[in-house]
């Protein structure tokens, strides 16, 4: 049935990532088969219906400044937006979307069919061929071979996945969906080292069975903003609210009467789960003292009454899960659609991995998405992003695109990935990128899109956007530095806003630097920026007042980038034999020779790589 036909990339499993490395390495004129097990789920949300977030929010934004998929479909199926973060600097603003989980999945689907380059089957893959040390293609459950240039495997929670609730236990790699076997195996057999990690999901229930009037409302944003930087997209117009309940004592009593039941407490889960995401039985263990945890009451999209519970992921037994909850303000008559679980299932150490996500130890073979350790949408979507990029430029015989740290999140993502790894499920955070303020999501695009746009990925309208944007900014600019205003037309606004009044005349500029001031404040007073602001789109405006207001930290930030890239720019033979240097510290040595570094910022980036080894590594290297 394949013997016909002739793929430059197969992409196993279509998740966030398998989606998104699909699209990219069609979009940049790649034969793809995108194989996964379930066509019903493509792209399915497997936990809560929202997209973005801190530090995800910038993910999303970067995909799509480079001409991926989830910020559209994330547009198109959004059900509310907020900027989160406002009230701190714009380095941690971050957009989040809560989104109609089905239509997020039919959106996604939809691209993909319109995706000329993009063929489909339905199979779960169960090994991969290898002809010397390459992978040419895969095997799949009823034995068909389909060759390749390249494979990429985005296999998500579902290699050998266990599920549990309470005593309950069963093969799935999500709710209703088969394990995928065979494949963990495959890849062991030929030097893979896999771990095994967890995750967990809230139950969801009936939206007409609870009381939203005990609740708190969170509404959308006012002017709601939105993912993607293409034209034409229209804020969202309606929205759908959020509630806000806590747990409380009585709650907490009947979830810890349960404890004795529950996998997580018992042994039976191995795995290690999210930190930063833990279930509630564990927030109530680790956090003893406290007597409420907020949760989240989200819809689960436009004509749904099924609501997802955040913040309230359990394993425990469905009976203690049904009365802890009935004890929550709002909750006294809830009806369940569903039970929370907890699904324990393979991953791959991502130091096994080169910087295009390529495996050291077979080449043409990709990983992306949870396999390596990652935990989310938006990280998986990024990585998939990159592997579909990567493998398309393998088929071309070109080096690999990697981001730098100091270029984007998906940069520092894949970079603490397979310098570091990880032994716990990784997510994103802005505490992980050492440049934040020049990480924001308002410049995804100016970082990114002139990249992806000489790679063939990111098109003509994109860069139109982007010189436009990068335009007005300018012109703004130029107008606040040179124009003034006299005390009589100010001194009245910076009074009302508690802020010290001019003697002099003052440059626009120079008022906008005062944190109680932004550029939109300033037109009541000073006419001609009024008009000069009636031309201009919103982000352009915002993004105007962000380098005025933040001009010195981004220098700053700019100049620890250089600095950055004097180590990095010092490469690092794949071959050196760091045992014949012996100032080196043994950890160091096995450290390095486990990740292999390429240059000298990243082998300064590896735990326990000290920076006197590092100063051994630049004498060794002749520096
Ligand atoms: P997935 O979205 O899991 O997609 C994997 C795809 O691969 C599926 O389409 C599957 O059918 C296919 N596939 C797998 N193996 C094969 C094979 N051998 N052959 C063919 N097809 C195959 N993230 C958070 O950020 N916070 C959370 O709280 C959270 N909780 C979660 C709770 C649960 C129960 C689950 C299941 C996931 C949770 N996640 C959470 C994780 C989030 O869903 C994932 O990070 C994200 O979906 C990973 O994307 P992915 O593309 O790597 O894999």
């Amino acid at each position: 049935m394949f013997k016909d036909r002739s793929y430059d990339v197969i992409v196993v499993g279509a998740g966030h990532a398998g989606s998104e490395a699909a699209a990219a390495a069609a979009n940049l004129g790649s034969n793809v088969l995108l194989i996964t097990m379930n066509m019903g789920t493509i792209a399915q949300m497997s936990c809560n219906p929202a997209m973005g977030g801190i530090a995800k929010g910038q993910i999303v934004r970067e995909i799509d400044a480079m001409g991926g998929y989830s910020g559209i479909v994330s547009d198109k199926s959004a059900i509310q937006f907020r900027m989160l973060n406002r009230s701190k600097g714009p380095a941690m603003w971050s957009p989040r979307s809560q989104n109609d989980r089905v239509m997020f999945a039919l959106e996604w689907r939809k691209m993909l069919e319109e995706t000329p380059k993009v063929d489909f089957w339905q199979e779960m893959v169960t090994s991969i061929i290898v002809e010397g040390h390459k992978v040419t293609g895969v095997r799949t459950s009823l034995g068909i071979e389909i060759r390749a240039k390249t494979v990429i495997l985005t296999s998500g929670t579902f290699l050998n996945g266990q599920i549990h609730i309470g005593e309950k236990s069963f093969g799935g790699g999500r709710t209703g969906e088969k394990a995928a076997l065979g494949l963990t195996e495959d890849l062991v057999s030929y030097g893979f080292e896999a771990g095994r990690m967890k995750t967990g999901t809230p139950p969801r229930v009936d939206g007409r069975s609870l009381d939203y009037s005990k609740m708190e409302e969170q509404l959308g944003d006012e002017h709601p903003g939105r993912f993607s930087f293409l034209n034409g997209k229209r804020n969202l117009e309606n929205q759908r609210s959020c509630h806000i309940t806590y747990t409380n004592p009585a709650v907490h009593e009947i979830l810890r009467d349960g404890f004795d039941r529950s996998p997580m407490f018992n042994d039976r889960i191995k795995g290690i789960g999210p930190r930063y995401c833990p279930s509630v039985e564990e927030k109530i263990n680790r956090f003893a003292d406290r007597d409420r945890h907020q949760i989240f009451v989200e819809p689960e999209g436009w004509n749904t009454v099924e609501v997802y519970v955040n913040g309230f992921s359990t394993s425990l037994p469905e009976s203690v899960q049904y009365n802890a909850l009935k004890k929550v303000v709002g909750f006294e008559n809830v009806k369940f659609f569903r039970p929370g679980y907890a699904i324990e299932y393979d991953y791959f150490p991502p130091t096994q991995l080169n910087h295009s996500l390529e495996t050291k130890i077979l080449k043409n073979l990709f990983f992306a998405g949870q396999i390596n350790g990652t935990t989310g949408y938006e990280e998986a979507a990024g990585q998939g992003l990159m592997a579909g990029i990567n493998a398309h430029l393998n088929c071309e015989e070109k080096g690999p695109l990697v981001l730098g740290r100091e270029q984007a999140y998906i940069g520092v993502l894949i970079d603490d990935l397979i310098t570091k790894g990880t032994d716990e499920p990784y997510r994103m955070f802005t505490s992980r990128a050492e440049f934040r303020i020049l990480l924001r999501q308002d410049n995804a695009d100016e970082r990114l899109t002139p990249i992806s746009h000489e790679l063939g990925l990111a098109n003509e309208d994109r860069m139109r956007n982007l010189e436009r944007k990068g335009n007005e900014k300018r012109s703004l600019r130029a107008f606040m530095d040179k124009s003034s205003i006299s005390p009589a037309e100010i001194n009245p606004l910076l009074i009302s806003k508690e802020s010290s009044p001019i003697k002099q005349k003052v440059k626009l500029s120079s008022l906008v630097l005062r944190p109680q001031l932004s550029i939109k404040d300033l037109q009541a007073s000073h006419n001609k920026l009024s008009q000069v602001l009636m031309g201009l789109e919103n982000e352009s405006v915002e993004q105007a007042e962000i380098e005025i207001k933040y001009e010195g930290y981004i220098l700053r930030e700019k100049e620890l980038v250089d600095k950055m890239n004097r180590l990095e720019a010092v490469q690092i033979d794949a071959s050196l034999d760091y045992d014949r240097i012996k100032s080196l510290s043994m950890e160091s040595r096995q450290k390095l020779m486990k990740v292999r570094p390429t240059t000298l910022g990243q082998a300064s980036r590896i735990s326990g790589v000290s920076p006197a080894d590092i100063s051994v590594l630049m004498v060794h290297l002749g520096r």
